[in-house]
Order: structure tokens, then C-alpha cells, then sequence
């Protein structure tokens, strides 16, 4: 009989390690994480009518209306990689997309499994996120104080075979649009907490510490 398809939700604001846990994790079930963050910043690289419709929300720390979110995570879902399941980072952000979410797992007969929340102090979040820089090729990620890019900004990651781009630190990872990103987590995406938890679906877990550490926190807390 084939396997239950696993479906997970890396839940928590922003700089509490959504991106780095969800590509280990992904790594280690074998089934994609899907990131709407990731998914968006490619579409503003190539110019598509989505990208030109959610730049100026993304680089304003705002939220992309839920609408054109819905669209986007339909598409997504429906591809063949997702079939075995998904690590969705970064989407739901609002209680529209998290009914969005049920409506369409409904309709594939999946489940969800858990909603992890990295639980990270504010103070923590922003340092981490002003230090954090971007492959723009790539996506890997780097920390100018933990784990510093190569030199001259070229990323040269041999473990996705990246031939050296430039590293850059995202517009929204600015000191002065962190604030209001938070803030807009707090406001918009927070109140899921209660949502999820109502459903019996909700795991804190500790954010803080190596990467090693909240990976084996995180392994527990979806098994
Ligand atoms: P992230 O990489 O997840 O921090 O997302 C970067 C930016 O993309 C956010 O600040 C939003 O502007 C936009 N974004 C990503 N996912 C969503 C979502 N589920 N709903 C609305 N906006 C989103």
C-alpha cells in the first residue's frame, strides 16, 4: 500500500529559521518544502505578472493579498513533486489562506500532519535576519556573523552546484522594514497559533540554538 503523503507546516515570524529547517527536513523525508517566499522573489527576478503584482507589498514588509496567494499555492500543489506531500514555509500567513489551505488539502484527501512553530525571541529574529544574506542564483543562505559568504560575494556551495553568483541581502532584510515585518506577524499571521492549536495541530518548538539542535527538536516534534 503506498505511503500516506506527509503534510507539514513551518510556522513562525520571520528569522526563526523556516528556510534552513525545511531544506534538512526536506532533505530527509524526501518530499519538497515549498517556500511562497522563495516562489515570489523568482517571480519579481523574471519579471512575470506575479512578480510585478507582489514587489512593492514584498519590498514594503507587507503581505501579498491573499488572493494572488491562494492562486499561487493551487498551482504549486497540484505538481507532480507534490504529490508524496510538502513542507509549506512560509504560507499560511493569514486566517483567509490557512481556510484556503483546508479547502484544497480537502479536495486531495491529505492531512495535515503538524504545524511546527520555531519559537525565537524578537530581539534574536532581527539580529538574525539584518545578518542574513542571499544567493540570488542559488538561494543559500548565509549569516554574516555565523557563517560568513565566500569571499567578494561570490556563493560558491558546492552542495547545489552553484557556479558563483553575487550574495546579497534581500531589500525586506533591511533593518528598517524588519520592524514592520514582524509587526505584520503579529498582527496578520500570529492569531494562527489559535487556529492550528484549536485543531489539535500545533507543536512549539524551541528556535534557539545551532541549527543541529532545533533540526533534532524539530525531527521530534513531526514524528
Ligand atoms: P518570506 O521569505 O517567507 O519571509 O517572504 C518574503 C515576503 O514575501 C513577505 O514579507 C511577503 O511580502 C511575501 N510573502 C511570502 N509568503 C506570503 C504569504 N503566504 N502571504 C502573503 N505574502 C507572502
Amino acid at each position: 500500500m503506498a505511503e500516506a503523503p506527509i503534510v507539514l507546516i513551518l510556522f513562525g515570524p520571520p528569522g526563526c529559521g523556516k528556510g534552513t529547517q525545511g531544506k534538512r527536513l526536506a532533505a530527509n523525508l524526501g518530499i519538497p518544502t515549498i517556500s511562497t517566499g522563495d516562489i515570489l522573489r523568482k517571480a519579481v527576478r523574471q519579471g512575470t505578472e506575479l512578480g510585478r503584482e507582489a514587489k512593492g507589498y514584498m519590498d514594503q514588509g507587507q503581505l501579498v493579498p491573499d488572493d494572488l496567494m491562494l492562486g499561487l499555492i493551487d498551482e504549486r500543489l497540484a505538481a507532480e513533486d507534490a504529490r508524496r506531500g510538502f513542507i509549506l514555509d512560509g504560507f499560511p500567513r493569514t486566517v483567509a489562506q490557512a481556510d484556503g489551505l483546508t479547502r484544497v488539502l480537502k479536495e486531495k484527501d491529505f492531512e495535515i500532519r503538524a504545524v511546527t512553530n520555531l519559537v525565537v525571541e524578537r530581539e534574536l529574529l532581527i539580529e538574525r535576519i539584518t545578518a542574513r544574506r542571499v544567493c540570488s542564483t542559488c538561494g543559500a543562505t548565509y549569516n554574516v556573523r555565523t557563517l560568513p559568504p565566500p569571499p567578494e560575494g561570490e556563493c560558491g556551495d558546492p552542495s547545489v552546484g552553484c557556479a558563483g553568483e553575487n550574495v546579497l541581502q534581500r531589500k525586506d532584510d533591511r533593518a528598517e522594514t524588519v520592524e514592520r515585518r514582524l509587526d505584520v506577524y503579529e498582527a496578520s499571521t500570529a492569531p494562527l497559533k489559535a487556529y492550528y492549536g484549536g485543531r489539535g495541530l500545533l507543536r512549539d518548538v524551541d528556535g534557539q540554538g545551532t541549527p543541529e539542535q532545533v533540526f533534532e527538536r524539530l525531527q521530534a516534534a513531526v514524528a
